[in-house]
């Protein structure tokens, strides 16, 4: 294991901006925590966040790849990354947790527990972000797991079960590092050119991890006792609504289809209206029953035509075919496949109308990954004692957790979104979000710690 990236980043040592922001925060450390609360006071109050510091950490992640227009690029594998890493890593040392480097690149800071038998509670999330990308998608689940280590730390709480943080590495490509931990890593995708230019070789060996042996990074399902993550929820559900925590339901399958509309291409010209076989308008029907049938079947399942295009594609000759593509999104596959037989049976009447044929190929899934039921309670009830509102709720957009969710239980809480805009330099969550979000995180760690 390598505790430090081996390639000088060219970035200040993260230590002397840690140090910088650590002093200006000192005044707000608790100098002494108390072994028992005096006679007679009132029983003590579980632990909670320092906002200040958490929110401040969050800040100094910009120092690496913020950009001026308020977002961040810190490309998987970059130099940026490299140094928000090392800076994580230091924080992790400040408190006290044992710093390692898995074989598949990701940052793992370990806390022991009192029981030797006990299984990790794993927290984390991501730090990279896509090309001219936010200051909150991941890093808010980063800096409070961090934010928590360090308020474990100074409050000197014991926990029975280890803590460990985990932050994984490319996420925005492929979800790289976590789906390392369940296998799920093909061979042919460590040739893939990352958008850093490095190939995910390379850039696990750049992060201290070793590509030739990424299946020995596999952890086995039933070795954790969980996996809770805290992510900004990329949408806009609970700003709409001003509801303050997202109890994550589950992260919602995909399945997606090529849709071929075949007619007849004819002079635009010379052909008369009623004896036309249009692609294209048929196709336009198509999308039509789509959305109404996602519209119209209860529930909260997504419908999406997001690519068309008519052949052979000239102002002056009627389209004979079209391709396009659908996908269909739900937390339950079930529910997918049932959403698609009605649009199935929609698009066989839109055939005959047209005289136009309309095949339907499935070529991409992704099975939704539930969070298990414990912990959503678990989390409700920490947002309930904190006294925040709260809804339960998918995830439309896939995370680490999903991979977590094959070596055991998950959770995710979601924070506000500002006007649901993610993958943006326009991407906000405000500090008390943040703060939030992060002692719920907090109290669900204490609560599953106790629970067994
Ligand atoms: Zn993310």
């Amino acid at each position: 294991m390598t505790l430090h990236p081996p390639i000088d980043s060219g970035y200040p040592h993260p230590r002397r901006i840690f140090l910088k922001v650590a002093a200006a925060l000192a005044a707000t450390l608790p100098s002494r925590i108390s072994a028992g609360s005096p006679a007679g006071a009132a029983a003590p109050q579980p632990p909670r966040v320092d906002g200040q510091r958490l929110n401040a950490i969050v800040g100094v992640f910009r120092q690496f790849g913020g950009t001026d227009d308020g977002g961040t690029t810190r490309l998987a594998y970059s130099a940026e990354d490299i140094a928000g890493r090392r800076y994580a890593a230091e924080a992790m040392e400040q408190s006290g947790l044992e710093v390692s480097i898995d074989l598949a690149g990701n940052l793992i800071g370990r806390r022991p527990g009192t029981d030797a038998a006990a299984l990790p509670i794993i927290i984390g999330s991501h730090m990279d972000t896509v090309p001219g990308g936010g200051s909150y998608d991941g890093q808010v689940g980063v800096a409070s797991a961090l934010e928590i280590a360090l308020t474990l730390h100074h409050h000197r709480v014991e926990l029975r079960h280890p803590l460990e943080i985990v932050i994984f590495q490319n996420e925005e490509g492929g979800k790289t590092g976590s789906r390392a931990l369940v296998g799920r890593v093909e061979p042919h995708e460590l040739d893939i050119v990352t958008a850093s230019g490095l190939t995910i070789r390379d850039g696990i060996a750049r992060l201290g991890g070793d590509p030739a042996r990424l299946d020995e990074a596999r952890r086995d399902p039933g070795s954790m006792a969980g996996f809770l993550e805290l992510h900004i929820e990329q949408g806009a559900v609970l700003a709409a609504a001003g509801i303050q925590i997202g109890v994550v339901e589950g992260i919602v399958g995909i399945r997606r289809w090529n849709v071929t509309v075949r007619g007849a291409q004819n002079h635009a010209g010379t052909t008369p209206m009623n004896q036309r076989r249009d692609a294209l308008v048929a196709a336009a029907d198509f999308i039509r029953a789509v959305n109404d049938v996602a519209t119209n079947t209860e529930g909260r399942q997504v419908a999406t035509v997001g690519r068309i295009e008519a052949m052979p594609g000239a102002p002056n000759v009627v389209p004979g075919e079209v391709r396009a593509t659908l996908e269909i999104r739900d937390l339950e596959m079930e529910k997918i496949a049932s959403v698609f037989d009605e649009i199935e049976s929609r698009a066989r009447q839109v055939g005959e109308d047209h005289e136009v044929t309309i095949g339907l190929n499935r070529f991409y899934e992704s099975l939704a990954a539930p969070t298990d039921p414990r912990f959503r309670n678990i989390i409700e009830a920490s947002a309930e004692a904190l006294g925040y509102t709260h809804v339960r709720m998918p995830s439309g957009a896939g995370h680490d957790a999903q991979s977590m969710a094959e070596l055991g239980p998950v959770g995710m809480i979601f924070v506000p979104s500002r006007d649901g805009i993610s993958h943006s330099p326009q991407e906000y969550t405000a500090p008390e979000d943040i703060t939030r979000g992060a002692d719920v995180l907090l109290g669900a760690v204490l609560a599953l710690d106790g629970a067994g």
